[in-house]
């Protein structure tokens, strides 16, 4: 892609960031292509971009959603995609979430403790309703990724043990209220490897047949998403290659295959820009300091994630240096050690591989206003979150001083 960051810098102030819808078109066709071979429901990871007009943009695509709060759950209603197509996951779903969950009808909800099963069955039988229920399995497989990130092994809070999901797919069986419909499992993020997702698939296909046995039958199996994306140099899993290794263990099953990509979908769309403020040198340490801080892009902090930096300036004299924001943190860096050219004042500097949990992770700490959001579609670009002002950022206190 290219896009020109300076005229944006120029068009709607730094820091901003922007994606590249035509980008994100590509990777949902890839990899719902990658399926055509069976029936598939692309569920997009709303949590990794929740833009509405990103979101939209998927829902024309059609894709479905996959939500980790009623909020979620409304953000893609909101922009069209129909409540057939969405699911809902988390660990500690709340009272009022199942319900209004159960109420807007969605396709299903992945439950990931017998105690959840409880309530949802409870909430369920209050309202009148059946639940469409799938199970999230914890096959306890180590997916190879940052601690952070992983989700699969027992030792993660998520999802349950094989042994566990047999007894509440029984339970939903018996149930007036409780519809088993599907299975889930989601091993982590940013997963480059894809041996731990055979064996995942392996697992929870093999429980599927059980359940057939015993007149269960489901109608999804959820493979979950963590397809991972290039920071730097990784070498991706290829989307045919993660198809067939699923499709190949649905044989002799009427199952429709739902996978629910985040980062796949948007990470590698977005950049963040931000501007140079200062140079300065501690001891023999250089710092480029820039405007945008670890409150806009908050991963370099969290994870110790590397996203790849360039400075755009024509200057070649390069050295090392830390790329840090304004914030009052000393957690508060993009980059550490790495060669940037030397900079000026107001030189532009993106940071790419930012589209996923990127925004959605921001805040407003150290009252900064959340950053502008711009979307490119074809060569054109268009505001879609204007930056934040200080009116907004206390507008839910301001009534409550005494
Ligand atoms: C976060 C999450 C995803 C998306 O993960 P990515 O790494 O962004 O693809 C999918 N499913 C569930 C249940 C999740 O929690």
């Amino acid at each position: 892609m290219s896009i020109n960051f300076k005229e944006l810098a120029n068009k709607y102030q730094t820091p901003y960031y922007v994606y590249d819808f035509d980008y994100i078109t590509k990777q949902y066709e890839e990899l719902k292509g990658a399926f055509r071979a069976r029936k598939s429901l692309i569920a997009y990871a709303v949590k990794a971009n929740s833009n509405l007009s990103v979101i939209k943009h998927l829902a024309n695509l059609g894709a479905g959603a996959d939500c980790v709060s009623i909020g979620e759950v409304k953000r893609a209603l909101k922009v069209g995609i129909p409540a057939y197509k969405i699911i809902f996951s988390g660990v500690g779903k709340i009272d009022e979430e199942i319900k209004q969950a159960l109420e807007l009808d969605i396709l299903m909800i992945n439950v990931e403790s017998d105690a959840e099963l409880n309530r949802v069955e409870l909430i369920a039988k209050e309202l009148g309703k059946i639940a469409r229920i799938s199970i999230r399995i914890n096959p306890n497989i180590d997916p190879q990724t940052h601690p952070y990130i992983s989700t699969g092994l027992h030792e993660n809070k998520f999802g349950v043990d094989i042994d566990t999901a047999k007894r509440m797919y029984i339970q939903c069986k018996n149930s007036e209220n409780l519809d088993p419909v599907g299975m889930h499992c989601h091993i982590g993020s940013q997963l480059t490897q894809l041996q731990p997702i055979k064996e995942s698939v392996k697992i929870i296909t093999d429980l599927v047949r059980n359940l057939k046995a015993i007149k269960i039958e489901l109608s999804f199996v959820d493979v979950g998403g963590g397809l991972g994306i290039v920071y730097k140099d990784e070498k991706l899993i290829d989307t045919n290659e993660y198809a067939q290794s699923i499709l190949e263990n649905m044989f002799g099953l009427d199952i429709t295959v739902v996978c629910e990509p985040g980062k796949f979908m948007v990470g590698n769309a977005g950049t963040f820009v931000t501007k140079v403020l200062y140079e300065k040198v501690n001891g023999n340490k250089r710092f480029v300091i820039v405007d945008g801080a670890m409150n806009d892009l908050i991963r370099p902090a969290l994870y110790n994630a590397y996203h790849r930096v360039e400075v755009l300036n024509d200057n070649q004299e390069f050295s090392d240096c830390n790329l840090v924001g304004p914030v009052c943190e000393s957690g508060d860096f993009f980059a550490k050690n790495i060669k940037l050219q030397k900079t000026q004042h107001n030189d532009l500097v993106a940071i790419y591989s930012a589209g996923a949990y990127g925004f959605t992770m921001s805040s407003n700490y150290n009252t900064r206003g959340k950053v502008a959001e711009i979307a490119i579609e074809n060569g054109k670009d268009r505001l879609i979150r204007r930056r934040e002002t200080f009116e907004d950022i206390i507008a839910l206190e301001e009534e409550f001083i005494k």
